[in-house]
């Protein structure tokens, strides 16, 4: 594998991800870190936004920086999980990219291929990527590395549940059950910590759900106001979006959340065939065919107009 050939030949790594990262942002990130170190190498995680609590457990998480220390003068960037540059925000601007090998190691379809290598496979995660980089470096997985992919895997899958999860995804997991790490407590730790905020944000949040199109697209907001202005992450809602996609005969489920002066994160979800990447794509935003999101500006209603008759649009086509 051309990666890891060139990962051989040098010494310090950047390894950064996409803002506003989830659960295969942070875990491919940090089983790299762990790889990396094994061969004894210089490595620093760095990601412009900080780790939402959810995802402290993963081992390595409080060495993960937030810049790009001066004295750092990497040879390789690698930038894992984003389909193109920018989303990896403001890390990019702190490396002299001329000067380095550029990276991109990648699940999504509509990845830019913007590296000098590109490693770009559909799979469910791209902590499946990574665990095959590590398998080509001759490095056997550790338990540190495993639970980071597991849990990368496990969140991408919706617990091993969207139509992304594969045999590969099966195997890999079940490879890393067999280095003794435990299903149930990454289940725990990843997907059942929540603090009781987010179900009292839900609860508001779900006074405003509308189904439309025919009983098939399902959608809710959440507005700055509901977090009370007490200082808690946005991350406090990752994956409300999947509620809805629980409601019989829905497709595709829509989820707002407003994130400045009409400015909306757009979550897509959805069921079968309905591509909601497409629908993404059309306002700038980009993801897979059954997960995908974007940023809208706009008043609430508009933007709301917008991307659900587009949404309706690719239903009625399928
Ligand atoms: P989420 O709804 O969890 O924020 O995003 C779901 C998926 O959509 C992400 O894993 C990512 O692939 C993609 N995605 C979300 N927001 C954006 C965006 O602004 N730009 C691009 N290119 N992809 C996005
Ligand atoms: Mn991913």
């Amino acid at each position: 594998m051309r990666i890891s050939e060139e990962i051989l030949k040098h010494q310090r790594f950047v390894v950064t991800t996409h803002v506003e990262p989830d659960g295969d942002a942070v875990g491919s990130a940090l089983a790299v870190f762990h790889a990396l170190q094994s061969l004894g190498k210089d490595v620093v995680v760095c990601l412009a936004d900080s780790v939402p609590p959810l995802y402290r457990f993963l081992p390595g998480s409080y060495e993960i920086q937030r810049k790009v220390p001066l004295e750092f003068l990497p040879e390789c960037v690698m930038v894992l999980d984003c389909s193109e540059l920018r989303r990896a925000g403001d890390i990019i601007n702190q490396v002299d990219l001329r000067s380095v090998v550029l990276m991109n190691i990648d699940h999504h379809n509509s990845n830019t291929h913007f590296g000098d290598l590109n490693l770009v496979e559909e799979s469910a995660a791209t902590g499946e990527l990574i665990y095959n980089i590590i398998k080509d470096l001759g490095i056997s997985i550790s338990q540190e590395m495993g639970i980071c992919i597991y849990t990368a895997i496990l969140t991408d899958t919706g617990g091993f549940r969207y139509r992304n999860t594969t045999r590969q995804s099966l195997q890999i997991a079940a490879e890393i059950v067999g280095l003794g790490v435990n299903p149930g407590e990454i289940a725990e730790k990843a997907c059942e910590s929540y603090p009781v905020e987010r179900f009292q944000i839900l609860g508001k949040a779900l006074q405003n759900l509308r189904v439309g199109c025919g009983g098939k697209v399902a959608d809710f907001f959440v507005s700055r106001s509901m977090f009370n202005g007490n200082g808690i992450s946005p991350s406090i809602v990752e994956g409300f979006v999947n509620y809805p996609r629980e409601i019989n005969g829905v497709l595709v489920s829509v989820f707002f959340r407003e994130k400045g002066d009409n400015e909306y994160r757009v979550s897509l979800r959805s069921k079968g065939d309905a591509d909601v990447s497409a629908v993404a794509q059309l306002f700038g935003g980009g993801g897979h065919r059954n997960a995908a999101g974007c940023l809208v500006e706009g008043n609430f209603e508009a933007v709301r107009e917008q991307v659900l008759r587009r949404i309706c649009e690719v239903i009625q086509g399928t």
